[in-house]
């Protein structure tokens, strides 16, 4: 395997990283801060009264958040 494609490889992991993309409506989030205990990756945090990315680079998609929701205001893509 050549320099090129050791590059070309950081580079695809780096783009998979990024795509992860979590939204909260936070309209629809009473803070109640399930998705913040139940996240193993501690991707969420509290800001103000509702919940907010702290890091999104961290998500795994394990989706775990979305489901322990009660008002369903959290996708994960
Ligand atoms: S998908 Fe999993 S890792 Fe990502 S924020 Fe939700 S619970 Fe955390
Ligand atoms: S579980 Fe849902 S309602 Fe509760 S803090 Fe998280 S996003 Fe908000």
């Amino acid at each position: 395997m050549g320099l090129g494609s050791f590059f070309k490889r950081g580079k695809k992991e780096k783009a998979d990283a990024e795509e992860c993309h979590i939204e909260i409506v936070s309209d629809d989030c009473d803070g109640c801060e399930k998705c913040i205990i139940a996240c193993p990756n501690n991707v969420l945090m509290l800001a103000g009264d509702v919940s907010t990315v702290r890091d999104a680079q961290v998500c795994k998609r394990c989706r775990v958040c979305v489901a322990i929701c009660p008002n369903e205001c959290i996708t994960v893509n």
